[in-house]
């Protein structure tokens, strides 16, 4: 995530990328994740604040669109053998946008306009595979830039408040659960409202009350055991990839934390790594020191 200084000049490397169709439109489905995975390292070329474009297929036409800005915050590894590849990008939530697709015009010829090779007949076939992630130069970054200047945003990119979700999961609440989701315009597509509303309350406080059995209530990362110290439960169930940005309601996909380190990981959009089975939050990275419960990259 360094800054690369060569001679004197920071050496920027935003990113073009080609998001498949299909894959695209199951993430603005299931909630927006705002990251990406990628079997070609280059993904990691970008530094922290730089943007990738990603543009994709719009299944519907065919027609190539401006998909997403994502400015770097985390890179992080996926476990090796992980489907969709090694490498992880994550955008920062406060600054990444996602655009909205439907009322694009193609942009083909202007992908084609820029420094990169792209030969081929269908546009797609020049970003298949490795090829999909590819260095630009700062005057293509600024042609994408200027060109983005006219997109309205995509609203079910919007992610629902992912603390509060998780509260009320905990608290069983299911009105404010429903009041929550329906109230906001945001892409949690309906089935999985859904599930939400109706069975995610009872699943999440099983899987609360097991990981507080296999850990004695513990803070995972940081070992604090309020049940021994209070005779209490204060830790708290937490998504490794959020519920709203498209995460399992799975046990494999949730840790056992306290309220500080919880707040922290949300506060700082805490990435989780893979490589090193913890989070990292800007530049310090904090493993989990209890890990009894199997954990599955999603
Ligand atoms: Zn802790
Ligand atoms: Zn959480």
């Amino acid at each position: 995530m360094n800054t690369i200084y060569f001679s004197g000049i920071i050496q920027a490397m935003p990113l073009l990328y080609y998001w498949r169709g299909d894959n695209y439109k199951k993430d603005i489905e299931l909630g927006a994740g705002y990251h990406l995975n990628q079997a070609n390292p280059a993904l990691h070329d970008i530094s922290a604040g730089e943007s990738l474009w990603a543009f994709t297929r719009r299944l519907e036409d065919g027609a190539y669109v401006m998909a997403a800005e994502l400015v770097a915050i985390y890179k992080t590894l996926n476990p090796a053998g992980y489907q969709y590849g090694r490498y992880r990008l994550w955008g920062d939530l406060n600054l990444s946008r996602y655009f909205a697709v439907e009322s694009q015009p193609d942009i083909s010829v202007l992908v084609r306009s820029l420094a990169i090779p792209a030969r081929g007949n269908a546009l797609g076939q020049a970003f298949q595979g490795l090829a999909a992630v590819r260095r630009i130069s700062c005057n293509d970054d600024k042609i994408l830039r200027k060109y983005a200047e006219g997109l309205s945003l995509e609203p079910r990119a919007k992610l629902l408040p992912e603390e509060q979700l998780e509260a009320l999961l905990l608290a069983g609440d299911t009105n404010a659960i429903e009041k929550l989701i329906r109230e906001q315009p945001v892409g949690v597509a309906e089935e999985r409202s859904q599930y939400l509303i109706n069975q995610a309350v009872d699943r999440n406080r099983q899987f609360s009350e097991c990981l507080r059995d296999t850990y004695q209530g513990r803070c995972q990362i940081c070992g604090w055991a309020p049940r021994e110290i209070y005779g209490k439960d204060v830790c708290e169930a937490h998504h490794v990839r959020w519920l709203s940005r498209g995460g399992e309601d799975q046990l494999s996909n949730i840790v056992l934390i306290c309220p500080n380190h919880h707040r922290a990981i949300h506060r700082l959009d805490a990435a989780f790594d893979w490589e090193v089975m913890g989070f990292r939050f800007n530049q310090n990275v904090e493993p989990l020191q209890l890990m009894d419960h199997l954990l599955q990259a999603s």
